[in-house]
C-alpha cells in the first residue's frame, strides 16, 4: 500500500517548504477551517498529516486529529525564534497532542547547515510517521480479523454464542433507553440426532449450514440470528412485541417445514423446528439471561407439545 502524506497549509508555506520534500507528499490542501481539514483527512485517510501550526486553523485541530490513526507533524516558521521560545512552542504543540513538532527560521538567518538539518529532520519524522501508522493499521486489520474469527461460528458462518452475549446486551440497552419492545426466539431442530445417526455427521453438518442460511436469508432486516450451540439458534427481534414475534416465529417454522433440504442429488431431507418465544420485561437482567431462560422454557414446552410448533409466553 502506498503511504500518503497530507499537508495542510497555506499555499505559500507549501511552496516554500514542502515542495522541497517531494517524495511522499501526496496531497496539499489549504483548509479554511477545522471542519475543512477534518473532512480532508477523513476523505484521504493519510498516514501522516503535516500541519502548518501557525495557520488560522484553531489549535484544537491537532487534538481532534489524535482520534485518528495517523501521525501528526506540526511545522512552524518564524522570522526569528530564540531557543527558549522554540521549546515553549514545542511544549504547546505536544500538549495539543501533536506527535512531532518542528520549527524553522526565515531564509535570511538560516545557514545552509541548519536548512539541511531541518530537511533531514522533516524527512525522518515523515518516515517515522509512515512506519508507525502503517504498523498501527496492520495491527488494526489483524485485530478485526481475529474479532471476526472469535465471534463467528465456523460451520454456519453465523455469530456464535460469544457474539450473541455481546449483541444481546447491546440491543437490550437500546431497547431500554428508547423504551422499545424487544423479543427473542429460541429455535431447535427436531429429532436432529436421527439425521446424524441415519446419514452421518457430515450430512448433519450440511443440514445445519443449509438451515442457517435459509433462516438468515429470510429474516427481516433488523433481526439477527446466532448459533446458540449444537442445533439450536437464537433470533433477536428489535422493536418487536410478543404478538409480532409470534408471527415471525411461525413464518420461520413454515419456511423450514415447507421445503425439504437437498443434500445430494438423491438425498433430500425434510426437517422441522420447534420455537420458544419470550419478550423483554422490566424485571429481566441487562445481559438477557432471564429472557433467554424463558424462551428456552417455552422451547421445551414446544418439544413436549409434539414439536414443529411455536410456544409464546
Ligand atoms: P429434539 O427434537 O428433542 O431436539 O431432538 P434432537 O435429536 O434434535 O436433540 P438431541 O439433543 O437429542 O440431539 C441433538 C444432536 O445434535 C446431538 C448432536 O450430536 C447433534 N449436533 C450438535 N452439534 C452438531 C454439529 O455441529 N454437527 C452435527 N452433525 N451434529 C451436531
Ligand atoms: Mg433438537
Ligand atoms: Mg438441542
Amino acid at each position: 500500500m502506498e503511504a500518503t502524506v497530507l499537508l495542510i497549509s497555506c499555499p505559500q508555506f507549501a511552496y516554500d517548504w514542502i515542495e522541497r520534500y517531494r517524495p511522499g507528499i501526496a496531497l496539499t490542501i489549504n483548509a479554511a477551517s477545522v471542519e475543512d481539514a477534518i473532512a480532508a483527512v477523513e476523505r484521504h485517510q493519510p498516514h501522516v498529516v503535516v500541519f502548518q501550526g501557525n495557520d488560522a486553523i484553531a489549535p484544537d485541530f491537532t487534538e481532534r486529529l489524535s482520534q485518528f490513526d495517523f501521525f501528526t507533524l506540526v511545522l512552524e516558521q518564524f522570522p526569528s525564534l530564540s531557543p527558549l521560545a522554540q521549546q515553549q512552542r514545542q511544549l504547546y504543540w505536544t500538549q495539543q497532542k501533536a506527535d512531532a513538532y518542528l520549527a524553522f527560521g526565515s531564509d535570511l538567518e538560516t545557514t545552509p547547515e541548519t536548512a539541511q538539518l531541518t530537511e533531514q529532520l522533516l524527512s525522518a519524522y515523515i518516515q517515522k510517521g509512515i512506519q508507525r501508522s502503517s504498523a498501527y493499521r496492520d495491527l488494526q486489520h489483524t485485530n478485526d480479523l481475529l474479532s471476526t474469527i472469535a465471534l463467528s461460528d465456523q460451520l454456519t458462518q453465523l455469530g456464535n454464542r460469544r457474539a450473541l452475549d455481546w449483541e444481546l446486551s447491546r440491543q437490550l440497552k437500546n431497547a431500554r433507553r428508547y423504551k422499545t419492545d424487544f423479543s427473542l426466539i429460541m429455535l431447535d431442530v427436531d429429532y436432529f440426532k436421527a439425521v446424524n445417526d441415519t446419514h452421518g455427521h457430515l450430512v448433519g453438518d450440511r443440514v445445519l449450514q443449509l438451515l442457517a442460511a435459509r433462516l438468515r436469508d429470510r429474516l427481516r432486516l433488523p433481526d439477527s440470528i446466532f448459533r446458540y450451540g449444537g442445533e439450536e439458534f437464537a433470533i433477536l427481534l428489535q422493536k418487536t412485541n410478543l404478538e409480532a414475534a409470534a408471527v415471525v416465529a411461525e413464518r420461520l417454522r413454515q419456511i423450514i417445514e415447507a421445503q425439504p433440504f437437498p443434500i445430494y442429488q438423491d438425498l433430500v431431507l425434510p426437517l422441522t423446528v420447534s420455537l420458544g418465544l419470550a419478550t423483554l420485561r422490566g424485571s429481566d437482567d441487562d445481559k438477557g439471561q432471564s429472557l433467554i431462560g424463558r424462551a428456552d422454557a417455552n422451547l421445551l414446552k414446544a418439544k413436549a407439545a409434539g414439536r414443529n410448533c411455536t410456544i409464546s409466553e
